[in-house]
């Protein structure tokens, strides 16, 4: 059986702290989708082909990493592509909470989808792309927390 992961966000944009996720997670499953959400709710500053543009150019060096752009049920999504697995990251414990009530509704969904749960390195526990959007938009230098690309597409946006 092959066991194949969705990996859901915003990723409005995409941190070293997702791409350590990544990381990882590639090196566990035989395939890994990173589902780009439109989550049009949430007003994201990169639209929905700009985030996924830039992390399929963060994520060439891991062949079997692919990344997709989602309107739809999260559910609906993961079992038209076969996945058996929904990976989420935990940061700190604020986290716990949201995470935790996720799972438990996508399980109600979804019986046979399993969430897992990895944290990222312990320099990116603190990582987030709010702050990186904000750091950004107030003049700061966000090398350390996201690819070039990333940091080129957050100069060229007028951040409100
Ligand atoms: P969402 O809006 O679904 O929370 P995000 O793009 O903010 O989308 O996050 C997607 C997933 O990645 C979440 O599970 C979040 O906890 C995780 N995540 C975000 N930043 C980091 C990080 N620095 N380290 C590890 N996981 C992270």
């Amino acid at each position: 059986m092959q066991n194949i992961a969705i990996y859901p966000g915003t990723f409005d944009p995409i941190t070293f702290g997702h791409i350590d996720l990544i990381e990882r997670a590639s090196r566990m499953f035989d395939r890994l989708i990173v589902a780009i959400a439109a989550n049009a709710k949430k007003q994201p500053v990169f639209s929905l082909d700009e985030r996924v543009a830039l992390a399929q150019q963060v994520l060439l060096h891991l062949p079997n990493v692919q990344v997709s752009g989602f309107a739809t049920l999260l559910t609906d999504f993961a079992q038209q592509h076969g996945a058996n697995i929904i990976l989420r990251g935990l940061r700190a414990v604020s986290d716990f909470d949201y995470e935790f009530q996720l799972a438990g509704m996508n399980r109600r969904l979804a019986p046979h989808i399993e969430s897992l749960f990895l944290m990222p390195a312990e320099n990116y526990t603190y990582l987030s792309s709010s702050f990186v959007r904000e750091i950004a938009s107030l003049g700061g230098d966000v090398r350390q927390f996201v690819p070039e690309v990333v940091v080129k597409a957050l100069s060229k946006k007028v951040i409100v």
